[in-house]
């Protein structure tokens, strides 16, 4: 258990109304701690947010020991603040940070600090419908020493940012941009990692796509370009006849909380799921066949995203009717709905902050 002392803003910033984009404003107060070998992680505190000030050898700078994670605060109809599955946000740092040789944070602190801060802050959960809180806990290497080694020091922070409606009016079906050329991450690599070295080597691509008006990229395993891994920030499922498909996680995926959120549901609803090696090949004749009934990416930041047309070298493919399919709806308000309290918790997920 933390003792978290907490230093309250004397400058509160006016909140904004209604709250559209992601990512651009933040909230008053932000958490930080700190480590250092031999002491351990101490130091707990909730400070007015402010700018830091490091030196400019600080080690993150130059060689990327950093990790982030991502998850939100929703505001129920009943005024509480509610979290979603947090504990595995908890464990998920841990992988990451075994990967990265960053020291390991006790998962029930990693918790506590993220609810402590949400309390502090809530008032600024957005309450229009689709509207968030996101949740940035991240941590940087800090000595300031340009040898290669795993840093002595480090921060812990958590910063929090409200966020718009990710989804103006309905699911939107997005295109996606199956990548033959650049990979993302590779077995062995840190494509398991939530660190930002992978989003580092996936901008290249990303602008590809943009540029040819495509949404997101999907990416191919780094040894053959032959199997499907996951989109930019999202893992991908197919529905196939009617089995619901998603890649294994083999090392080089991001292993997605709301991935595995997505696959128990679907085995509740007694959905046939499969985790399996998914190659483009397969995909595309299971297209070509008519097969391929419904595509979607899940990840916390957008939850479930229906993808309406795939492209992969020069051909174009829409998926059913490029609209939203059954599974994905159902999905997408299921999750939503024990996210801000709207239906019972029967899973345990949902914790009250
Ligand atoms: C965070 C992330 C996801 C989605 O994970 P969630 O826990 O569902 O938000 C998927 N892929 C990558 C590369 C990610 O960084």
């Amino acid at each position: 258990m933390l003792d978290i002392k907490i230093t309250k803003t004397e400058t509160p910033k006016a909140k904004p109304e209604h709250v559209t984009g992601f990512g651009k404003i933040f909230t008053d107060h932000m958490f930080v701690m700190n480590y250092e070998t031999g002491k351990g992680w101490f130091d707990p505190r909730i400070v007015p947010y402010q700018n830091l000030s490091l030196s400019p050898a600080s080690m993150v700078f130059h060689y990327g020991q950093e990790m982030f994670e991502g998850l939100k605060a929703y505001k129920g109809d009943d005024g509480k603040a509610y979290l979603f599955r947090p504990d595995m946000n908890a464990k998920r740092t841990n992988k990451t940070n075994e990967r990265l040789v960053i020291p390991e944070i006790p998962e029930e602190d990693f918790v506590q600090a993220i609810r402590e801060l949400v309390a502090v802050d809530q008032d600024w959960i957005p309450t229009d419908p689709g509207t968030s809180l996101y949740i940035r806990p991240f941590i940087i290497a800090t000595d300031d020493f340009l040898g290669v080694a795993p840093s002595d020091t480090y921060l812990f922070i958590i910063i929090l940012s409200p966020s718009g409606a990710y989804y103006a009016s309905g699911l939107d079906p997005v295109g996606i941009w199956i990548e033959d050329e650049y990979v993302r991450a590779v077995r062995g690599g840190m494509g398991f990692a939530k660190t930002g070295g992978n989003y580092a080597a996936s901008l290249i691509a990303q602008v590809k796509a943009h540029d040819a008006d495509y949404a997101q990229v999907l990416w191919l395993d780094g040894v053959e370009r032959k199997y499907i891994e996951e989109v930019g920030s999202m893992n991908i499922f197919f529905v196939i006849d009617d089995v619901v498909v998603t890649p294994m996680l083999n090392g080089s995926i991001l292993p997605g909380i709301t991935r595995d959120s997505t696959l128990f549901l679907c085995k509740q609803w007694g959905l046939k799921t499969e985790e399996r090696k998914v190659s483009v090949d397969e995909l595309i004749a299971a297209q070509k066949e008519g097969r391929l009934k419904e595509v979607f990416g899940t990840g916390t930041a957008a939850v479930i995203s229906p993808v309406g047309k795939l492209r992969y070298e020069d051909e174009v493919f829409t998926i059913g009717d490029g609209g939203i399919g059954p599974i994905t709806q159902k999905l997408y308000d299921t999750i939503t709905g024990i996210q801000t309290g709207k239906l019972p918790d029967e899973y345990g997920w949902r914790v009250e902050v």
